[in-house]
């Protein structure tokens, strides 16, 4: 059998080894036949009970997941596909077209289907773009149940050795890989904001998303190697690949044995330089995978995900609970709550009424700038992250910051919540501390005039690069030239640490560049004192962090600083690893 390697996005780290398992697709074995009209009802009423099925079945898998052990952001997916399925588009047309067309619930459900993958394919916004995945899931569900193959992945058994490979997976599917414990999975779609993306990160499963063609060219119990890390699935492979990651496969068993040891060690370098490593967390729920990897602060809780996956916008006290179960749960160590980074490709339908995003909003009303429009809306956040203050160390963290003037505008609302606490006797921390994110090269160039206004800064590598080098960050057409090493990327970086180390006020790396072991010694030659990252990334970088020098990578570092020349920033780059 040919050896091949299909490339991809690598959305969960690691090296799995395994035989193919093909998730079917459902949609691709559609049949087209004609009924007698003396059936239509028959054929309408076999549609109304498969939805039913999918729909027991999501109410079960619901039922069937205990509080901590599954995320709420899982439990919103089942939501949506539950919302999709009692929508009328999805049932009334398919009814409509049998009865027109006097053809199979099958094919009916499949050609509404393709209308509405259309439409979505039309919306702007990436997120909601991505949701057309949804409505393909949903519907193959219902397709399984109709064409008498109810259930997407496969029983328990040798699951430890398979991959699982499928055109996309749903969340509900994902969900199985608790108990599956499924080696990994290869998808054809799914981009860095997918939800298979965002869930498999949780999970801790090797995986490669988009790779396009995956579940057309892999058959059925073919030997893969997926290495997660390059982004690379290969298959069929000879033996002396196979041996090689074979190897590598339990090196890097070893290696995760010998990082859990690490976990309630101080992060101190060599010569002595202590290091905060905090989490980055999206809900509540994360908090346990922060604590568990021996995190010493949240230095990143993106509040906005709140907001997805619901209907309406999350109260003040809604608001307060999750904001203070993370407060109370990190036992007196420093929580940063960022306020709410809406837009862009954080978009949700249920903000209509709200100010709205413009057409390129990676550029318009997004995060602070969003919520200065909306001042109601901040205000509720500040209010109910000011009483979640009394129950932890809890710090605000403001996004997307450009000038002083929006600093300003945030101070006042703060003080403004403050007060209207203060009239209704809740308490809260009145010296709560206020950052600033650094994500646009303004506020890099300009960070001295923030300086003075704030108590902490975080630089958001993430949007840092997207917007220095104009790059979006969701299109995977340009990932390529996606570069934290870009020279003009170090160089606001560099100059943001070198300002605030000057003034003498924290600050902190909070995009995924913090995450990555190969920078964490170029980010401390830096001056960096603060990493937060996701969780899985902690003990990795914490490891360097204890094999690092900084006075000896000094040196080496210096020198990239002041070169322009990337095949020169990257050989020092070895060097610096290898020292
Ligand atoms: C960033 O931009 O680096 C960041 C941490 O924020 P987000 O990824 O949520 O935009
Ligand atoms: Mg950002």
């Amino acid at each position: 059998m040919p050896s091949f390697a299909l490339h991809g996005i690598g959305v969960s780290g690691g090296i799995a080894i395994g035989r193919a398992q093909l998730v079917s697709h459902a949609t691709l074995e559609v049949a087209h036949y004609t009924i007698a009209s003396s059936r239509v009802s028959a054929e309408i009423a076999r549609l109304d009970h498969a939805i039913a099925e999918v729909r027991a079945e999501l109410a079960a898998l619901r039922g069937s997941m205990k509080g901590g052990d599954v995320s709420a952001e899982l439990r919103g997916f089942i939501d949506v596909h539950d919302l999709i399925l009692a929508d009328p588009t999805l049932s009334e047309a398919p009814r409509r077209i049998i009865a027109e067309q006097l053809c199979n619930a099958e094919w009916a459900l499949t050609q509404q289907m393709n209308v509405l993958v259309d439409q979505f394919e039309q919306i702007e916004d990436a997120y909601l773009r991505d949701r057309r995945a949804d409505v393909v899931q949903v519907v193959e569900r219902v397709l399984k149940r109709l064409l008498g193959k109810p259930g997407a992945v496969g029983a328990p058994g040798a699951e430890q050795h398979t991959i699982l490979v499928a055109h996309d997976l749903s969340p509900a599917d994902v969900i199985q890989f608790k108990t599956h414990r499924y080696a990994g999975f290869v998808t054809d779609t799914g981009g860095v904001t997918s939800h298979t993306a965002i869930v498999a990160r949780s999970l801790a499963v090797p995986a490669v998303a988009a790779t396009h063609n995956a579940r057309a060219l892999i058959r059925e119990n073919e030997l893969l190697i997926l290495d997660g890390t390059n982004h690379v699935v290969i298959v069929n492979p000879d033996k002396s690949v196979l041996s090689e990651y074979r190897l590598k496969q339990s090196a890097l068993g070893l290696e995760r044995a010998k990082l859990r040891r690490l976990k309630s060690k101080a992060a101190t370098t060599l010569d002595g330089h202590e290091i905060e490593l905090h989490a980055n967390i999206e809900l509540p729920g994360d908090l346990a995978q922060a604590l568990d990897n021996g995190a010493t602060g949240i230095g990143l809780f993106r509040s906005e995900f709140l907001f997805l996956n619901r209907d309406g916008l999350p109260s003040e006290d809604e608001q307060f609970d999750a904001y203070r179960i993370v407060a109370a749960g990190m036992e007196g160590k420093p929580v940063t709550i960022r306020t709410f980074d809406l837009g862009a490709d954080k978009n949700k339908e249920g903000l209509d009424g709200l100010a709205r995003v413009a057409p390129n909003p990676a550029l318009g009303l997004r995060a602070v700038r969003f919520c200065l429009a909306e001042p109601r809306l901040f205000l509720t956040q500040l209010r109910a992250i000011l009483r979640a203050s009394h129950y932890g160390q809890v710090r605000i963290l403001v996004p997307m910051l450009a000038s002083v003037s929006e600093i300003d505008q945030t101070l006042a609302l703060i003080a403004q919540a403050k007060e209207t606490l203060r009239e209704q006797g809740m308490p809260f921390d009145s010296g709560i501390e206020v950052g600033g994110m650094i994500e646009v090269p303004a506020a890099a160039l300009a960070v001295s005039s923030f300086i003075p206004k704030l108590d902490f800064l975080s630089i958001g590598t993430n949007d840092l690069i997207q917007y220095t080098l104009a790059v979006d960050r969701a299109d995977d057409a340009v990932s390529h030239l996606y570069d934290p090493l870009h020279p003009a990327v170090l160089k606001l970086i560099a100059m943001a640490i070198t300002s605030a180390n000057r003034a003498r006020i924290p600050i902190a790396v909070c995009g995924e560049m913090a995450g990555e072991v190969r920078l964490t010694r170029l980010l401390l030659g830096l001056g960096l004192r603060n990493y937060s990252m996701h969780p899985a990334h902690l003990l990795g970088v914490k490891q360097k962090v204890l094999t690092t020098d900084v006075s000896s990578a000094l040196p080496v570092v210096s020198r990239m600083r002041r070169t322009d020349d990337p095949a020169k920033l990257a050989a020092l780059l070895e060097r610096l690893n290898t020292m």
